[in-house]
């Protein structure tokens, strides 16, 4: 399902639209409508909501072009009910540029700020005796009150904030990176445990957000810990080296017949050792019924991945893995290996043991004596 609404380009970024947001509006229309407001007022309201993304949008630019400073694309930026999501293409590794790159979103906020700021006082609006009425009705001092919270609450320094990634990169300065998220990463699920329980008394909104910041905090936590273990990895490192491949002119009975035997899902097909595509067992079965037994396995070749050096950094494999589930190592055209999520896992585990096993941990030592 399509999730997403395509809103056009910004400074060559798509900009997108979550459904979800779609509902948002609605939702805010409506309640404001069914709580006795005017048409009108349910209008402003929504005008509102648009002006807030409008925000969002500012302070995602304000990353994507810092990052852009440091040669970083930036693949979309999507708008979602609790706010906005700038996709890089990869964060920096440099914890100034990441420093740089993080404090960007909220330094936009700030200045809006200031404007907004500056453009109220100027029309005098402080000089009036002080009312929340008076702060209800007027839209420009709800933004500059939207923006403030916007900026207070990405520099929370919890994992994903902005604030979390600040907090990473100032401490990435003195300590591994790992340590840094994880120490990030654990003020980030606090964070999400108090934002709940105080959204579960006051206000549903809060627990969908302590949610996010939980989800992004593990994740965040997980990818780094995985970076670090492949580190100095090649590809040929974690490729499977035994498995079956078939010729491109091979019946598709045949085919089934050695997936069966096999249990293999992805079966690559080659052409006097040259290969040609990955064979995928709903594809399978797919050519099958359409094409019937005697087909050659070339007709259900589903994915063609350029495939991967054996000396790549295994970094690279877990990248192009987003795309395709299996990817072919190749070597002088020859398929020589297949590497997949599985055998990432299996490699990354194994180390892990043999670590383990080499120098124990203390409690190890203890339960030895
Ligand atoms: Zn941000």
């Amino acid at each position: 399902m399509k999730s997403s609404i395509n809103l056009g380009k910004i400074f060559g970024i798509d900009l997108k639209m979550n459904i979800t947001f779609l509902f948002l509006l609605l939702w805010v229309g409506f309640s404001s409508l069914f709580s006795g407001a005017s048409a009108g007022a349910a209008v402003t309201e929504i005008v509102f909501i648009i002006a807030l993304f409008v925000l969002v949008v500012l302070h995602e630019l304000g990353h994507a072009l810092m990052a852009k400073r440091y040669g970083i694309k930036t693949q979309d930026i999507t708008l979602l009910p609790i706010g906005g999501l700038a996709r890089l293409e990869k964060m920096p590794e440099d914890p100034k540029q990441e420093f740089f790159v993080a404090i960007a979103g909220p330094a936009v906020n700030l200045v809006i700020g200031a404007l907004l700021f500056v453009g109220l006082l100027l029309k005098g609006f402080f000089n009036q005796p002080f009312s929340f009425a008076l702060l209800e009705e007027n839209l420009w001092m709800q933004l500059l009150t939207a923006n403030i919270t916007l900026f207070l609450f990405n520099l929370i320094p919890a994992f994903p904030m902005d604030g979390g990634r600040v907090l990473r990169s100032l401490l990435s300065l003195r300590m591994d990176p790992v340590k840094a998220t994880s120490i990030a990463a654990n003020i980030g699920k606090g964070a999400a445990l108090l934002i709940g329980l105080a959204g579960f008394f006051f206000n549903p909104w809060l627990v969908l957000t302590a949610i996010f910041i939980w989800v992004g905090a593990k994740s965040e936590a997980d990818s780094v810990r995985i970076q670090a273990s492949i580190k100095g990895l090649q590809v040929q490192d974690a490729m499977m080296t035994r498995f079956f491949q078939v010729e491109g002119n091979q019946s598709l009975e045949s085919v089934l017949n050695l997936s069966v035997q096999s249990g293999q899902h992805h079966i690559p097909v080659t052409s006097n050792g040259h290969f040609l595509g990955i064979i995928q067992r709903q594809g399978l079965l797919n050519a099958l019924q359409r094409l019937g037994n005697r087909a050659p396995a070339y007709a259900a070749i589903g994915i063609e991945p350029e495939g991967l050096s054996p000396t790549a950094p295994l970094k690279d494999a877990l990248e192009s893995m987003k795309k395709t589930r299996v990817q072919p190592v190749i070597e002088n055209g020859q398929l020589i290996g297949l590497i997949t999520l599985e055998s990432i896992q299996q490699r990354m585990w194994l180390d892990q043991k043999m670590k383990n096993s080499q120098n124990p941990s203390p409690d190890e030592k203890t339960d030895m004596v």
